[in-house]
């Protein structure tokens, strides 16, 4: 049976890879990933000299087809993102799902786990975790509302993805529909130099980003402590 591997890659540092994500990408025959200028920073400091081919949200259906045909089902493949775990916000499931309907390719589906964002966050927020609501990136627009009243009332601790474009307005909208009491971590640029983690009400952690304007760029996730 050949493998399709998938492997998770750092989320900043690039030190947060696991000895066995290092073995299997240099062993396999071909690395899927999503920007290939990203993982190539990541290979050479492994020394890494798979080859690479471009594999992501917009991939086409004559690539999937390729893939398919010439590739899965007689050599080893890894699929990366450009961080964290694939497939977590992150494409993966359509390749995954396109195994699954071959099985005469046989084609086995093996994890390489390691960082993702939003288990980094959790980890550190303090946050009660043995539960959460993971929402991935919030709608922009249809179902947006919905989702707030759906975080106010949620008894689990909630987080999400969120970019630098959209958090102070984020931040506004979680200020007018939460209790004061609810508490909110925002983790930012885990693992790398900027790390930071700021916490308090929706209001309190608004109103920090908006007297440090210079602190709203780079990557995100937010935690809504449960109701
Ligand atoms: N699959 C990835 C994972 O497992 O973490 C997530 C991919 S998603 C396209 C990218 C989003 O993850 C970013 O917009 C940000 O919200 C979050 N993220 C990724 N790296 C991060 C970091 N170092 N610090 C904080 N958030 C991060």
């Amino acid at each position: 049976m050949t493998k399709l591997y998938i492997v998770a890659t750092p989320i900043g540092n690039l030190e947060d890879i696991t000895y066995r994500a290092v073995r299997v990408l240099s062993e396999v025959d071909l690395i899927l990933c999503e920007d290939t200028r990203i993982t190539k920073r990541l290979l050479d400091k492994y020394g890494i000299n798979t080859p690479l081919e471009s594999y992501h949200a917009h991939t086409s259906e004559g690539k999937h087809k390729y893939i398919l045909d010439v590739v899965l089902g007689k050599k080893d493949v890894a699929l990366v993102s450009d961080a964290g775990t694939p497939t977590i916000s992150d494409p993966g499931v359509k390749i995954i799902e396109l195994v699954r309907a071959h099985p005469e390719l046989e084609v086995e589906i093996i994890t390489v786990p390691g960082a993702s964002a939003v288990t980094s966050a959790l980890s550190i927020s303090g946050l009660p975790s043995s539960e959460f609501l993971f929402l991935g990136f919030l709608p922009h627009k249809k179902g947006r509302k919905t989702l707030f009243e759906e975080i106010a009332q949620n008894k689990r601790t909630v987080a999400f993805y969120e970019s630098p474009h959209r958090i102070q307005k984020t931040l506004k909208r979680l200020e007018e529909s939460l209790d004061e009491k609810r508490e909110v971590v925002v983790a930012r640029e885990l693992t790398k130099i900027h790390e930071q983690t700021i916490r308090g009400s929706a209001r309190e952690v608004g109103l920090y980003f908006e007297s440090h304007p210079e602190k709203v760029k780079g990557e995100f996730v937010v935690i809504v402590s449960a109701r």
